[in-house]
């Protein structure tokens, strides 16, 4: 694994379960405050005021991430309400690419304001990216029974969100075996 998930697969992210049990990270503007915090290296958001609306709008972008993954998982069209809802989120305000200059050029997308709808636009266009670009068909939902986290299956065999997930399971296969063996 490298460096952060991406944007749109740390927001839905925030729907996690412990011990099987479905839990949610996004219940209040503190939570969304913190959650911004935690990927401000990689979605710089101005401190704005936030309120229930930016909460709702963050809740409805992270909520049709995960509908999309889970319809895409089970072989599924995304339904169109969830559809809307990510190009909703992605409307934002203006916003253009750049070239920066470096080893390779690279590109940086650039928005007229930071505020948290802008914010949440770059964590729905992030989804769009990564739902039909090269990683079109590898979001995945975690393959441990209980885990509810989506990841980006970067590797052939790669099945669970984290190694942690992926070490729970082969401990969980091995602890059968010597139970049948
Ligand atoms: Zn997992």
């Amino acid at each position: 694994m490298t460096g952060a998930p991406p944007l749109a697969i740390q927001l839905a992210n925030t729907t996690y379960a412990v011990r099987g049990v479905v839990q949610d990270g996004l219940r209040t503007t503190a939570d969304l405050i913190a959650w911004f915090e935690r990927v401000s290296a990689l979605l710089p958001v101005e401190s704005t005021p936030l309120g229930d609306e930016d909460l709702a709008a963050a809740r409805e972008l992270r909520d049709a991430v995960r509908a999309v993954a889970r319809a895409l998982e089970d072989g599924e069209p995304a339904a169109p309400a969830d559809v809307d809802a990510i190009n909703r989120a992605a409307r934002g305000g203006p916003h253009w690419t750049e070239l920066r200059t470096a080893d390779p050029l690279r590109a940086e997308r650039r928005r007229e304001s930071r505020g948290v709808r802008d914010a949440l636009a770059e964590v729905a266009e992030n989804a769009i990216a990564l739902f039909t670009g090269q990683t079109a068909g590898r979001v995945r939902l975690c393959g441990r029974p209980g885990c509810v986290l989506l990841f980006v299956k970067d590797h052939p065999r790669r099945e669970w969100c984290s190694n942690k997930c992926g070490n729970k399971v082969r401990a969980a296969r091995h602890y059968q075996r010597a139970k049948e063996g």
